[in-house]
Order: structure tokens, then sequence, then C-alpha cells
């Protein structure tokens, strides 16, 4: 036995003891205790087929069986070629231009630097500021993470990280002071317009968001008509859109992009975790023509990419996946599920007042916790309340998202689901009724810290 140390410094699960896992199937995993666990949030909104696939199982063996990697710079493949016809089929014909990837975090620094080298093959060198917004989490590598307002995570880093301004979160139920559900569209999309003069357009190079807010919100969707007002601003001033759908995208929402809701077309957008859905390591940094040409003319293309770019057979994963979340009409199942899975956590937690909040789309769902709801303030920090709900889950068998909403100045506690696209009735009914049960003894035992 070796005595390396296991940790998972920065979950927010305050699981001490990680047990070892054996093996998944379906929407189960099981450890090597024979402990079974359902799981509710696919990992951290990752695995959307449920583990051990056959299928997909059997595309990555037989792409092994040929050729595992073959180096980008030498070779095309058919799993490459295959995924770029299918990511470009389902965005609509918009991102026919791809820097395959490994992770969530390397797709949004590719993003950001495709955009810098844009505004470099224009000649606007000046134009390197990123705006992004509080409440954010784009990724742990430094571009990544400099653009990510989750202050537990930056702390260690500060100083080193790029100068970025942050504008405010377009979270409905908590609006900034004085701000009417009305008039909250116009007020952010003011805000960032100011921000933009105040820096001075010919100094920004991209607006950063995610169009359903994951691990820093606790599933926020934007409000009706937020995205559309925030493209009109950056169209104003020259400045690039990047959407950030590492969580949210690849049909977690019920469209294959979740900007494809808000009828929005992002310049530069990132994805991941639903792509290859866990099965190999893979992330996409997809581009629109106007950038591509741009950089094509300047530079012969993208100066972005890695040794594992376009890893074959992490490629021949995502092929699998995506093929069968089309031919099995999963999308269509997580629209119309998802919509009747939110009505039943409310129905479920209807006497637990505390649950402030209940949100999202798709099979992407959050529910804020509130010690007072009449006033929507959250339960002290101390009391840990995200981390007790998702422990005690845990504990009873059923794994979701616990998140904490102290980040960027902002307390709160929020638990994600985000089951397998394919989770069958009676896994989703078992969510609903043990995630309720940890929302209300957890609810009962924060008030317990408090008044003691
Ligand atoms: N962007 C978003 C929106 C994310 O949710 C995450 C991961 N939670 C990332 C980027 C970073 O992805 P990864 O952890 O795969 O690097």
């Amino acid at each position: 036995m070796s005595n390396a140390k296991i940790t998972s410094t920065g979950s927010s699960y305050g699981v001490q003891a990680l047990p070892k896992i054996a093996y998944g199937k379906g929407s189960y995993l099981y450890d090597v205790n024979g402990k079974r666990y359902l799981d509710g949030s696919g990992g951290p909104a990752v695995y959307c087929l449920g583990h051990a696939h056959p299928e997909v199982t059997e595309a990555v063996k037989e792409q092994l069986d040929r050729i595992a990697h073959a180096y980008r710079y030498l070779f095309t493949s058919d799993a490459v070629e295959e995924l770029t016809e299918i990511i470009t089929r389902n965005t609509g014909g918009h991102f026919p231009n791809i820097v395959y990837v490994c992770s969530g975090s390397e797709a949004v620094e590719s993003c950001m630097k495709i955009a810098l080298q844009y505004h470099t093959a224009r000649g606007e060198k000046s134009r390197r500021r990123f705006i992004s917004r509080r409440r954010s989490w784009h990724g742990n590598t430094l571009g990544a993470l400099s653009v990510s307002d989750f202050k537990t995570r930056r702390d260690a880093f500060e100083g080193s990280l790029l100068d970025v301004t942050f504008v405010s979160s377009a979270n409905a139920y908590r609006r900034p002071e004085g701000v009417s559900a009305e008039g909250l569209v116009a007020y952010l999309a003011q805000e960032l317009e100011d921000e933009i003069l105040k820096i001075g357009p010919d100094k920004v190079a991209a607006f950063i968001f995610e169009p359903v807010v994951g691990a820093a919100g606790g599933v926020v969707p934007a409000p009706e008509g937020y995205a559309r007002a925030v493209r009109d601003v950056c169209d104003r001033y020259g400045v690039l859109l990047i959407g950030d759908e590492v969580m949210c995208g690849s049909g977690r929402t019920g469209t294959w992009r979740a900007l494809e809701h808000d009828g929005v077309v992002p310049d530069i957008m990132s994805i991941a975790k639903g792509l290859a859905a866990g099965y190999q390591p893979l992330g996409a940094a997809l581009y629109s023509d106007k950038v591509h040409e741009t950089l094509m003319a300047a530079h012969g293309g993208a100066m972005t990419g890695h040794t594992f770019t376009g890893h074959t057979a992490a490629c021949a994963a995502g092929v699998a996946v995506q093929k069968i979340v089309t031919r099995d009409r999963l999308m269509e199942r997580v629209t119309a599920r998802g919509a009747q899975l939110q009505a039943e956590l409310r129905a479920a937690l209807a006497d637990v007042a505390e649950v402030g909040d209940v949100r999202g789309r798709g099979f992407f769902i959050g529910l804020e916790m509130v010690a007072d709801p009449e006033t929507k303030e959250p339960f002290p920090a101390y009391a840990s309340l995200h981390a007790a709900i998702g422990r005690r889950a845990f504990e009873a068998g059923l794994i979701c998202y616990p998140c904490t909403g102290n980040v960027g100045g902002v307390a709160g506690d929020t638990v994600i689901l985000a089951p397998p696209y394919n989770a069958r009735e009676e896994e989703l009914a078992e969510m609903v009724a043990t995630l309720s049960s940890a929302i209300r003894e957890s609810v009962a035992e924060a008030h317990r810290t408090v008044a003691n």
C-alpha cells in the first residue's frame, strides 16, 4: 500500500473519509462495501447517460482497440470528424470551428484566448479586459479563475489573477436593492453598458457569462430577455460575447445549447461536462465563422490547443453519447420531465418554508435555503447547511450537489439536482424523497445550531 493521501480539497460535501468506488450501473454507483448511491446530480452535472452505458463503453473500447490517440498535427480521425459534424449540426451551424480540450477550465481558457487573439488580429490589441459577473464559476486554471467570482477558490491566488471587472449576476430571486422584477433586465443591461463605457470600449475584449449559473449560484437561469439584452450591448461596443455552457450545455436544460432557449448566439462558447458524459475527459471551445475568418487571415487559425486536443478515444465517447441523446430523444424528455420534477420537489417540500426558491430548466434544478423566508436572510455560514444536506443525502444513498452561496460576499445555501437524462421514473421519485428528507432534517439542525 502506498501512503499517498487522497484529498478532496475545496469539496462542499464535508465527507471526511471518502468511500472507495467499486462500479456504476445506470443511475446508481456502488462502493466496495456494497453500499448503493443514486446519482441525483450526475456527479457535478456530468453523467447525463448514467454509468456504464453499454453502447458508450463499447464505442470507447472499439476506438481503443484501433488507436487511443492520434496526434492532431499529423492525423485527423473518424471520431474527430464525426464529433465535429455532430456539434456543428447541434449548434445550428453557428459553430463549425472547434478546439477540443480535456476539461471545462481548458475550454473557458481557450475561449478567453480566442477572444484576445481576435482583437489582436483586428489590430485592437488594447482590448484585453474581460467583464464577468458576480457569483460565477468558470474554472480552476488561472484565466478561468480570474473571471470567476468565487472567493474561497480565488483567495490563495489573488495578486496573480487577471484584472477583471465583475457586474451583477442575473438572479431574479436575489435582485439588486431597489430593482423590481420587471426592471431587472434593463437594469443589468445598463450596468454592463456603464461598465464598458467606464473602462473604455476600446479596452474591453469580452463579456463572459453562464446562461444558467451552476456551481456558484445553485442553478440560476437568467431572466427572460437578459441574454438578448447583453448580446445587444456587446454588439454596440464591439465586445465579444462568450457563453460558458460547460455545465448547462449539451442538452442539460432541454436544448443542446442553453442559449437556444433565449434565441441568442454568442461569438464563442465553452462546453464540456455532458459532451462525453464523463466516459472520457472532453471539453471544447466553439467559435463563430466571423471569429474564425479573422484568426485565419491574421494567424492561420486559433493559437491554442494541447497535446491531447482532439483525443481520439475521448471524441469517440462524445460521438456515442451525442448519438444516444439524439436517438433516444432525451432532450424532449428532459424538458417535459424537468418541469414536473421541479413541481414534485416543491410539493414534497411545501411545508418547509426555508426552501426559499426552487428553480431551473430541464434536468438542471436548484433549491435555495433561507433562514427567514420573508427577508430571504440566509443561514449563517457557520451552520454550513448546504454541506449538511449533501452529507445527509450521501449517507442516505443519494448524490446531490451542495453549493455554498458564500462566494463573492453573498451568503446562502443551495443544492443542485442534475439527474441522468435517462433516469427512470422510480429513480426520480427516490431522488425527490431522499433529498426532501435530507433538507428537512438539515434545516431543523441548522436552526438548532443557530439557537445554541
Ligand atoms: N465553467 C462552468 C460553468 C463550470 O460549471 C465548470 C465546472 N464546474 C467549469 C467551467 C470548469 O470545468 P472543469 O471543472 O471541467 O475544469
